[in-house]
């Protein structure tokens, strides 16, 4: 999402109220695969004398992971305050800074890098997930994304030799 911001340009230290949507790409966190719903933003941002926007709000949204115990589906709320300044005219490439160019303040990197912090270190489908059978070592599943990238490579290197 983004913020038009001729308006506070045009009026230096007046705050502007906005609110939106911004959607976010699944994110992979030690392995695991993140599904972050699209996240409702709301806040204010205001320019200064010297073109920096400030802008501070509230992001919520849900994201989805496996349960760290048993792998089933598993959601938490998430929801984090951010209050940044925009530098005009900044690298937008630098991840250490916000910058912007023109008159429209881009949010989503601000959004991400919000959600993404505030995101649980484990996902769990219910508070007292019991988890596997450990007792039973056929009950538990193969870990998913569990990978082996040079087994394809072996295999075809075995087929070689036998030519
Ligand atoms: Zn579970």
């Amino acid at each position: 999402m983004k913020l038009d911001v001729s308006e506070a340009l045009a009026h230096p230290g007046q705050e502007y109220r906005f609110s939106g949507t911004q959607a976010i790409a699944d994110q992979e966190i030690t392995g695991d695969i993140v599904r972050i719903d699209d996240c409702a933003v709301e806040g204010e941002f205001m320019a200064d004398e010297e073109g920096q926007i400030a802008v501070r709000g509230r992001l919520r949204t849900v994201a989805h992971a496996p349960c760290a115990n048993c792998l089933q589906d598993a959601s938490a709320e998430v929801e984090n305050d951010f209050d940044e300044v925009f530098q005009r005219n900044g690298d937008m490439e630098d991840d250490e800074i916000f910058a912007y160019e023109g008159h429209e303040v881009l949010l989503d990197k601000l959004v991400m890098s919000y959600a993404v912090m505030a995101l649980p270190i484990r996902f769990l489908c219910r508070e007292d997930c019991p988890g596997f059978e450990y007792r039973d070592p056929d009950a538990i599943p193969a870990e998913p994304g569990t990978q082996y990238p040079f087994a394809g490579l072996r295999q075809l290197l075995d087929n070689n030799e036998e030519v």
